[in-house]
């Protein structure tokens, strides 16, 4: 069975917006680009969901609005930080590591999505997190293998999606590490967190 994205009806059980109008909603805070990468990752989204047997409309929903805080301005995110007392580490890694919890509070409140699952699934889609639930693992996995990307180990993970949806948020973790070692980035507590729990569990 493959779901034709554009025809999913939204029950309104997870946000009152039907799937268009929550379309237009993210479209408007986000360049065409990452729009565009937006719908790329709600199309792997709704294909690992029906692999999975996750949720289609919970998928969508997660994976259009995964990055609905990614362009918000520098001083807005951190007035957000430090008024809403929020982990002030994050002022030490930027917008690519804010971008997810803080997107996950925008998302509830100017969006009023309150599922729980879907808020985490934005939380953890750039650095995982010890415990995901199926909804989680496939936006973190969507989110790197949408048809948009290529980069070193996007083949990879798109096989292993196919049949091991915990091997690929492995394999993926253990890329993004590499990735950031070989760029001298920074790495963010939690990403180790992801990698000791989803590749170096033993
Ligand atoms: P995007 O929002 O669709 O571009 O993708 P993501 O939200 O998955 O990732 C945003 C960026 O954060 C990517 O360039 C990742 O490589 C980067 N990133 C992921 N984990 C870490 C980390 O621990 N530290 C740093 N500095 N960057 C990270
Ligand atoms: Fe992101
Ligand atoms: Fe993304």
């Amino acid at each position: 069975m493959t779901t034709n994205i554009n025809q999913i009806v939204y029950s309104k059980k997870y946000v009152s917006l039907t799937r268009n109008e929550l379309i237009e909603a993210v479209q408007s805070q986000i360049s065409s680009k990452r729009f565009q990468h937006v719908l790329g990752v709600e199309q792997a989204a709704v294909q690992l969901a029906e692999r999975y047997g996750v949720s289609i409309e919970k998928a969508s929903i997660a994976a259009l609005t995964h990055d609905y805080a990614k362009e918000r301005s520098d001083k807005e995110m951190r007035e957000l930080i430090s008024h809403e007392k929020l982990d002030l580490e994050w002022l030490d890694y930027g917008s690519n590591i804010w971008h997810g919890p803080l997107g996950a509070l925008l998302v509830e409140r100017e969006l009023g999505i309150s599922n729980l699952d879907i808020l985490n699934a934005i939380k953890h889609h750039t650095v995982g997190a010890e415990k995901m639930s199926l909804l989680e693992q496939v936006i973190y996995v969507a989110d790197y293998i949408e048809p948009g990307r290529d980069f070193p180990g996007v083949e990879q993970v798109r096989t292993l999606a196919a049949d091991d949806l915990q091997a690929a948020v492995g394999y993926e973790t253990k890329q993004t590490l590499y990735y950031l070692i070989e760029k001298n980035r920074r790495i963010y507590p939690k990403t180790i967190a992801t990698y000791n729990k989803w590749v170096a569990n033993p």
